[in-house]
């Protein structure tokens, strides 16, 4: 069961919005002639015959040539084709009654595009069109699957569909209803000012120009982390936008993650994490600001392994290792977000370290993308002047919001498995 969920996993969001060709090889020519007919927009009008309709017939094969409309009897070939093409009642589903195209529309909630003139038509809803034309006995679906059904046959007031035909096309319109793809929601936002408290982090001192010039890690996370906070609050007033402190104070790390983790979501909903630090390193000249993202290397033990049982423990590790690939995606996009927001806001005067993975603390599940940002180095005499600024503390809350506002229109815009 596991490892049959693992081979069929996405490796990455991309390839998760693709979808696998459902094209039967025997029904190629038909489907390629109707992805060649005219729009849905070109029935509207339903006087004109529009001129690639007219080129149309003469791409199809001979047994999907449509009757021409109501006023014109069925050619024998076409006729006589689409009997013996038609599905047999054995495996045909039946309905209740023949229905026209109106009332097949209505069962259906689609909308219904038909030209009399051509004999082809649409049932459209966003999630999938089913194409049809008079007297064939293919549906077209999205122009990538063809359904055999019973055709439909012209009748005194438009096209009359057979009742196994309007089953199968309820059936089609339910499973593409089932298959839609989720939306998306950023839900939470945490935003995790470093250190606090008994715990300044790391602290710089510098003489500069005669005067002494002390700048401390939490102090710097907590101005920061205090902008982002609000800048987030105005922009998602409808989003539950947390901070782990908005004081001196020093919450463990594991009272930060646990708020993080204490955020109820739904199956479509996101929590990201963002934890604000500065730098030091004993190379004075060290300078710059870079992203953390977690490693995707670094094997966590998201399910608890004591309460787990003989073959449950084997699969333990697989587990893991795909709910960490899957949220390692989100946050190297994340962490590449933020980090080209800091770069149009001070790359002109720090350095750009670039993104790092790293295995700096334990998240919860793959729906919490998470990031580490250090803005700078406290060390540097030059940053330390910077980071004293309360202009250019700004411009990394500034970088930081704009970075994370990309990744929430990202996030949302996403389709295809959710990240779990
Ligand atoms: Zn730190």
């Amino acid at each position: 069961m596991y490892s049959t969920a693992l081979a069929k996993r996405p490796t990455s969001v991309m390839s998760a919005i693709r979808r696998p060709p459902r094209v039967s090889s025997s029904l190629f020519v038909l489907a390629l002639a109707f992805a060649a007919f005219p729009p849905v927009s070109a029935f509207a009008a339903s006087n004109q015959i529009d001129p690639r309709a007219q080129a149309a017939p003469s791409a199809l094969p001979e047994p999907a040539l449509p009757d021409r409309g109501p006023a014109s009897a069925s050619s024998a070939a076409s006729g006589a084709e689409a009997s013996s093409a038609a599905p047999s009642a054995a495996d045909t589903l039946t309905g209740d009654e023949d229905c026209g195209a109106l009332e097949t529309a209505r069962r259906l909630k689609a909308k219904l595009s038909y030209d009399p003139l051509t004999g082809y038509g649409v049932f459209e809803r966003p999630e999938l069109r089913a194409s049809f034309a008079l007297g064939v006995p293919w549906i077209v679906l999205d122009e990538d699957t063809s359904l055999k059904v019973a055709a439909p046959r012209p009748g005194s007031d438009g096209p009359v569909f057979p009742a196994s035909t309007v089953v199968m096309l309820q059936k089609a319109f339910a499973s593409a209803e089932a298959a839609k793809p989720p939306h998306y929601t950023v839900a939470a936002i945490v935003i995790d000012p470093g250190h606090g408290g008994k715990d300044p982090g790391t602290t710089g001192e510098h003489i500069i120009h005669g005067k002494r010039l002390v700048v401390v890690e939490k102090n710097i996370t907590l101005d920061v982390g205090l902008k982002v906070y609000a800048a987030l609050k105005r922009r998602f007033p409808d989003r539950r936008i947390l901070i782990t402190r908005t004081g001196d104070t020093y919450p463990t790390l594991e009272q930060r993650v646990a708020m993080a983790n204490s955020v109820e979501l739904t199956d479509n909903e996101a929590v990201i994490y963002v934890s604000i630090h500065a730098n030091a390193s004993f190379n004075k000249t060290a300078r710059g600001f870079e992203v953390w993202y977690l490693d995707p290397n670094y094997r966590r033990t998201l399910i608890s392994s004591p309460s787990t049982r003989g073959s449950a423990r084997e699969i333990t590790p697989i587990l893991n290792a795909m709910l960490e690939e899957e949220f390692t995606t989100e946050s190297i996009i994340l962490a590449k977000n933020i980090s080209s927001g800091l770069q149009t806001q001070i790359g002109s005067e720090s350095p750009n370290r670039g993104i790092r993975p790293e295995e700096w603390f334990v998240v919860r599940n793959a729906r919490m993308p998470a990031v580490l940002v250090e803005t700078g180095f406290v060390t540097n005499p030059d940053e330390a002047v910077l980071l004293s600024r309360e202009d250019y503390l700004r411009r990394i809350a500034d970088g930081i919001y704009n970075g994370i506002v990309d990744f929430v229109a990202y996030f949302e815009s996403m389709k295809g498995a959710p990240p779990r």
